[in-house]
């Protein structure tokens, strides 16, 4: 059995799916590994260190995808790559199914099994290979320190001989797995932190990394979503959020938004006006900018100066730490390999409430209901323009 590691094609794409020190577990299992030449260079796993590993490393892309098995990726690769791929190879990785589910059609043409990162289920026996988690983790840290790196004040309070320096104050919207992390990395710098959050759970975390939870009162609606996640609010729950917002900006140095619903846009909660409240010099992270973000103004992956505040909308931070992430993914990628890998051999057991859950399509059906839906949906719009062209 083959198993392929690619140079990701995606712009700005620094992360590998699997690092050399991740193959030991394959290759005693006698599954042959190809590696393209390169792939792991900028995520610290040289063409030599894969050789050493056991894995052939060869320049020859298009080799490695026609004799893939298992294709273990961070990013979807693109049509021309999936249209190479082997019936009955296995694909995995971050596949965007609900954002872009078209990206996929020619992998499911072509009868590849697709499992999605994005859907991996969030119980406890999945959350070694909670690969969402993983990268929102480095998100949420490096957030903080671009931050702390463009602005003009210190975090920490010092007491010096030529006088104090008051903290930083950071705000934190949407206390989640990257809002978590944003927190305690701001603490960690010595900077006074506020968070908010619209589910109720969220309050002890935050609390509990030294940091003020901001409630607002929703009336009691219900804010939970499915596995942890929030629900999606009224027009007018939102409202009451972003009046907090607006307030709280007026006194931040630095806000980090990380506010999401799963499958959605991200929830639009900071006004112009909060911007146009911070002080100058002030500095505000959009990390919902891949869902189009939290703020009005955001231009997801432009860098833009709004009157003084530096409004950054990156689209992979984890990209940014391509090292420590692609060590985090690889072993959340193996750990997923383990559920259908056994004894060098593929068995896809779909009975398995995690891999019936992250799978996108099998053997060329989607499998997954909303991405059949969207798919559906895609093909019919497809073909009413091929008709109007016609
Ligand atoms: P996410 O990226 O979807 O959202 C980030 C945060 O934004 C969430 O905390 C959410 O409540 C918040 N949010 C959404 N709409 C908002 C709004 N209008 N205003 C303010 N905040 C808003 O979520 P995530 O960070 O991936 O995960 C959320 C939670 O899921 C975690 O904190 C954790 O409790 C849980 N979780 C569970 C597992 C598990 O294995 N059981 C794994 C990971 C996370």
């Amino acid at each position: 059995m083959y198993l392929g590691i690619l140079k990701e094609s995606a712009v700005g794409e620094s992360r590998v799916a699997l690092l050399p020190e991740s193959l030991k577990a394959l290759v005693t299992q006698g599954i042959a590994v190809n590696v393209q030449s390169g792939a792991g260079v900028a995520a610290g796993g040289s063409d030599a260190a894969y050789a050493e590993a056991g894995a052939t490393v060869t320049a020859d892309r298009g080799a490695i995808l026609a004799s893939a098995d298992i294709l273990p990726v961070v990013n979807a690769p693109g049509e021309a790559d999936q249209g190479r791929l082997k019936p009955g190879a296995v694909m995995i990785g971050f596949m965007k199914p609900l954002d872009e589910p078209g990206a996929l059609a020619t992998a499911i043409e072509r009868k590849v099994t697709l499992f999605s990162m994005e859907l991996v289920p969030r119980i406890s026996r999945a959350q070694s290979m909670d690969a969402l988690s993983s990268m929102a983790t480095v998100a949420g840290y490096k957030a903080v320190i671009d931050a702390a790196g463009l602005l003009p004040r210190l975090f920490p309070m010092l007491m010096t001989a030529a006088g104090t320096i008051p903290p930083a104050r950071v705000f934190v919207i949407g206390a989640g797995v990257a809002g978590l992390q944003a927190i305690a990395t701001a603490r960690r710098l010595g900077a006074v932190v506020e968070a908010y959050d619209v589910r109720a759970a969220a309050g002890e975390q935050v609390r509990s990394l030294g940091a003020k939870f901001l409630d607002v009162d929703l009336g009691g609606i219900n804010t939970e979503g499915g596995g942890g996640y929030a629900a999606e609010l009224s027009e007018e729950a939102l409202d009451r959020g972003r009046d907090l917002i607006t307030k709280t900006a007026a006194n931040s140095d630095v806000i980090v938004t990380t506010a999401q619903v799963p499958g959605r846009p991200a929830p639009k909660l900071i006004r112009r006006t909060a911007v146009e409240a911070m002080r100058p010099g002030s500095v505000l992270v959009d990390l919902a900018a891949p869902a189009s973000g939290n703020c009005e103004l955001t231009k997801p992956g432009i860098t833009q100066i709004i009157g003084g505040v530096t409004l950054l909308a990156p689209m992979n931070l984890p990209a940014t730490v391509a090292v420590d992430a692609s060590k985090l993914y690889a072993r959340n990628v193996l750990n997923f390999l383990g559920l259908i890998v056994k004894k060098g051999e593929l068995s896809v057991d779909l009975g398995d409430e995690v891999l019936a859950g992250a799978c996108v399509a099998h053997e060329g059906i989607p499998v997954n209901p909303r991405v059949a839906k969207l798919l559906e949906a895609a093909q019919s719009t497809h073909s009413v323009q091929g008709k109007e062209r016609a």
